[in-house]
């Protein structure tokens, strides 16, 4: 048997639903639902990422057996094991979208991880649950490579975020579109095995400010502090206000790094509903999520946002606020004064702004940020937006000891500039070498730190589309060759360059897609 010790504190201190079957329906006074995964015909294992299986305490070998492949296609509970589904709403696009839920997702329970760290497993796409309303309950491969690939990229960038431990398919067939001809078009079915501390959401607790639920609302922000935000119980009386009011301005610290860290490797969220915002500031839920290969703070990975562009790249600082500002209405009822609330929502921004500095001086190898540099930023912006340049090979050309806009030619995906843009790009890089020429700085110890925030290797749209292709295609050994270039995102790996290189054109109108 797999050495797994399960305690799950969800469900054993928090109100559950009284039903306990996968029926459709709304759920009042509850946090979750007791649920069964949907066993899958013949499930086989792409995948798994060894440094997440070693947070659990399981071996290379453990995650060799047939049992950890049952486990994590939800064919075998293990002991200790207590299935179930979270309720939660959420605002989708900016309108209250009222209870969604894991209408996808299983938690299978909470282990007891190594060093007495605690690591909810979560299935996505492991069969209906009381939340799946309209919709199947099911993930595609499609879908799930990429969830798969781009958390563990994000990881090991250093971004904030749920892992993953495992992909498999399912050996069926996922209906996912309707014809022209009126014939169904059906794609392999899949399932992520998620991993996180805990996968609890803003929109949990807005479900149940919106419903009234206020005894629920209390007991579910009490778990979550005395649970995960423990520290504060010794500064704050439990259950008080200013408790609340000390969490909330923690998650809005937490979330306000989060999106910094977005901004620094070119990441666009896509979807960024309350209800796929992590109460522990992880980023959560990928679906249609993006990279930056053209700069472009306009763009966005998200088809169905193509003409509002609410979560594009440039307004992902403004959307976190936003929705921020959505958590400080679900929890006023316990706080019952606007003042802290406001001064929380009223820090995220100073906070966002002074981490945002830090992080481009950062990116452009400065010491620290000083006074006027944000001038350079702006330029260099307006710089990276006059012709289609490469975020990612930009800023790793920028780390060169000799600049000249031939210094740039890996980054551009045109062959002819300007004399216009030639002479900003010139006039830019000279303000830059005066003011590097501030720091005492060698320039290998500037390239040393440039490259260690400027990643090398981000999963690109295009590198996801050809591992989707190929596994498609039977052939899944993509998955695990590009999860290996992604351990390492600012090492050289001369020898894998290729998986650095620009978008091909034939990727260029390629998105995301999350279903
Ligand atoms: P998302 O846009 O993926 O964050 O999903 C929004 C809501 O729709 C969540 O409550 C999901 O659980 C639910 N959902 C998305 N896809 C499915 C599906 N295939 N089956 C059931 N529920 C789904
Ligand atoms: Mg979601
Ligand atoms: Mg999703």
């Amino acid at each position: 048997m797999l050495n797994l010790t399960f305690d799950n504190r969800f469900v054993t201190e928090l109100p559950a639903d009284p039903r306990d079957d996968n029926q459709r329906r709304q759920v009042h006074k509850a946090c979750y639902s007791l649920v069964k995964p949907t066993p899958v015909a013949a499930p086989t294992l792409l995948s798994h990422a060894s440094e997440v299986a070693d947070l659990l305490g399981l071996s290379e070998a453990d995650c060799n057996r047939d049992d950890f492949l049952q486990m994590v296609a939800g064919n075998r509970l293990l002991s200790g094991m207590q299935p179930y589904a979270m309720c939660y709403g959420g605002h989708q696009f900016g309108n209250w979208a009222g209870q969604l839920g894991d209408g996808r997702a299983i938690n299978l329970g909470e282990v007891l991880g190594k060093q007495g760290q605690r690591w909810t497993l979560q299935l996505k796409g492991a069969g209906a649950t009381p939340y799946s309303r309209t919709a199947d309950g099911l993930a595609v491969l499609r879908s799930s490579i990429r969830e798969y690939l781009c958390s563990e990229a994000m990881h090991h960038l250093g971004v904030p975020t749920t892992r993953a431990l495992s992909l498999v398919t399912t050996g069926e067939q996922v209906m996912r579109d309707m014809l022209y001809d009126g014939n169904a078009a059906y794609e392999p079915g899949a399932i992520v095995c998620r991993v996180s501390p805990s996968f609890v959401r803003f929109g949990n607790f807005q479900l149940l400010a919106a419903r009234n639920e206020h005894a629920e609302l209390r007991q579910l922000t009490d778990f979550v502090i005395h649970h995960h935000f423990n520290h504060l119980e010794s500064q704050y009386a439990v259950g008080s206000g200013q408790i609340v009011a000390a969490f909330f301005d923690e998650v809005c610290q937490l979330t306000a790094h989060m999106i910094v860290e977005w901004m620094r490797v070119g990441f666009v969220h896509g979807v960024m509903n309350t209800d796929n915002m992590s109460i522990l500031g992880l980023t959560i839920d990928y679906g249609p999520y993006g990279w930056l290969e053209d700069y472009d703070p306009e763009w966005t990975p998200n088809t169905t946002d193509a003409q509002h562009r609410r979560y594009r790249f440039g307004q992902q600082a403004n959307v976190a606020l936003w929705n921020c500002y959505q958590l400080a209405n679900a929890l006023f009822p316990l706080v019952n004064d606007t003042a802290p609330l406001e001064a929380s929502l009223e820090s995220f921004q100073q906070s966002y702004q002074t981490q945002w500095l830090a992080m481009m001086a950062a990116k452009l190898g400065l010491l620290e940020f000083k006074s006027g540099d944000e001038i350079l930023f702006d330029e260099l912006e307006q710089v990276l937006t006059m012709v289609e340049t490469d975020m990612t090979l930009f800023y790793r050309c920028l780390a060169q000891e000799q600049l000249n806009v031939e210094s740039f030619r890996p980054a551009f995906y045109t062959n002819e500039l300007s004399d216009e843009y030639r002479e900003t790009l010139t006039t830019w890089l000279a303000k830059y070498q005066v003011r590097l020429a501030q720091d005492e700085r060698s320039h290998t110890d500037r390239a040393t730190a440039m490259n260690a925030v400027n990643p090398k290797f981000v999963f690109r749209n295009y590198l996801a589309q050809q591992a989707i292709d190929l596994a498609e295609a039977g052939d899944p050994s993509r998955i695990n060759e590009l999860l290996d270039v992604l351990r390492k995102p600012y090492d050289q790996q001369a020898e894998r360059s290729a998986f650095a290189a620009q978008r091909p054109d034939w990727a260029k109108t390629k998105v995301g897609c999350s279903m």
